[in-house]
């Protein structure tokens, strides 16, 4: 145990007895906690490697947990490489790139986010924009974009090459029926889906082997306690237009809360929708569960009301998987997933790494 000098009184009311790890809950629902220096740490999908390693070096030099995050997934939504966020990732149905993302910022309580925006490859800087100019909370679609302008970003084509190919292929096998031809057949090599896991997003990550999903959400906890979230995402490859996932809906594909902790998703964004996944996840760790479990908790909701034929096994459990996020205010961390075999990126203090996820069912039992 630390001086009384290192603890900082995070809310009215600390009661004595209150210790790392455990978040009695009063009345108005913020725990009565004492918490002590905390281990800056930053956990991520497992696109995040380098985002979270950078989120702890910009806390390091000095900068607000939100600015660090956002700094983070600005890296994977300018990367080409990563074909399910941001520049690059892969369009709609019509070929065209709509983008998702949220965040929130602990200390401030604030909160911003964009849906189907398209044109700007870094949604989360205009999702930053809606919580720092604006009076409102989620902009969409055109609007978003007009705001975007307004703001200074630049509006641009987001298809590269390489997902404009995977797309010309997804649509060519939709039917047999129509003009449009496979690579095959046009004397082209097949082209080879590369998947989430070479980003070492482990297994089940699309819910249709041509449909690959991806995102990045990233949450952080600074030396004091304060948190913050964001998620941003191109979503659901081929989407119908105008679709929105989980990643820009607040509580959804995640949340923060400055007295408890923050949580985030990525995965079949339906699923934590219907879930409201990430505040489910923030609500038990109040409770006092440890993130690890409370994502496995938040996971075992998903099963329960995934009651749909289409969306299950022979075995009655998910045909896709969803991966949670989290950490708390006491720099506890964990993730998890439905299936086995998924990772997740965490960096304690500046020691980055993937860890396994924790998981509620091995892969070979279906
Ligand atoms: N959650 C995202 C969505 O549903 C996609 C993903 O993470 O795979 O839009």
């Amino acid at each position: 145990m630390g001086s009384r000098r290192d603890f900082v009184k995070t809310s009215v009311g600390v009661s004595a007895g209150a210790a790392l790890g455990v978040f009695p809950k009063s009345l108005h629902g913020a725990p009565n906690v004492v918490i002590r220096r905390v281990t800056p740490t930053c956990v991520a999908s497992a696109n995040g490697l380098e985002a979270v390693s950078l989120a702890i070096r910009e806390l390091a030099n000095g900068a607000d947990t939100i600015d660090a995050i956002v700094r983070g997934v600005n890296l994977v939504e300018q990367d080409p490489r990563d074909t399910s966020v941001g520049y690059g990732g892969l369009p709609n149905q019509d070929g065209v790139v709509q983008l998702d993302s949220s965040l929130m910022h602990g200390p401030t309580r604030g909160a911003g986010a964009v849906a189907a925006i398209e044109g700007v490859k870094r949604p989360s800087l205009v999702a930053l924009d809606v919580m720092r100019y604006t009076d409102h909370h989620l902009l969409v679609g055109e609007g978003a974009q007009r705001f975007a302008k307004s703001m200074g970003h630049p509006i641009e084509d987001l298809v590269t090459p390489e997902s404009r190919r995977r797309w010309i292929e997804w649509r060519a096998r939709l039917s047999d029926q129509d003009d449009y031809l496979l690579p095959a057949e046009s004397g082209e090599p097949v082209e080879q889906f590369r998947t989430p896991s070479e980003f070492g997003d482990g297994l089940l990550d699309s819910h249709d082997g041509f449909r690959p999903q991806g995102t990045i959400n990233c949450d952080i906890v600074d030396a004091n306690g304060d948190l913050s979230s964001v998620t941003t995402t191109s979503g659901l490859a081929y989407k119908i237009p105008g679709r929105v996932g989980d990643s820009p809906i607040i509580g959804a594909g995640q949340y923060c809360d400055n007295d408890v902790g923050a949580a985030g998703s990525t995965g079949r964004g339906e699923a934590v929708i219907k879930t409201c996944g990430s505040h489910t996840i923030v609500e038990l760790m109040r409770n006092g569960m440890h993130p690890k479990d409370a994502c496995l908790e938040a996971l075992r909701r998903i099963v329960h009301v995934t009651v749909e034929s289409r969306l299950r096994r022979e075995d009655g459990r998910p045909n896709f998987s969803v991966n949670y996020y989290a950490v708390n205010k006491m720099g506890q961390y964990g993730g998890a997933a439905i299936y086995a075999g998924a990772r997740y990126a965490v960096s304690v203090d500046g020691d980055a790494r993937l860890e396994d996820s924790a998981y509620l069912f091995e892969r070979a039992d279906g």
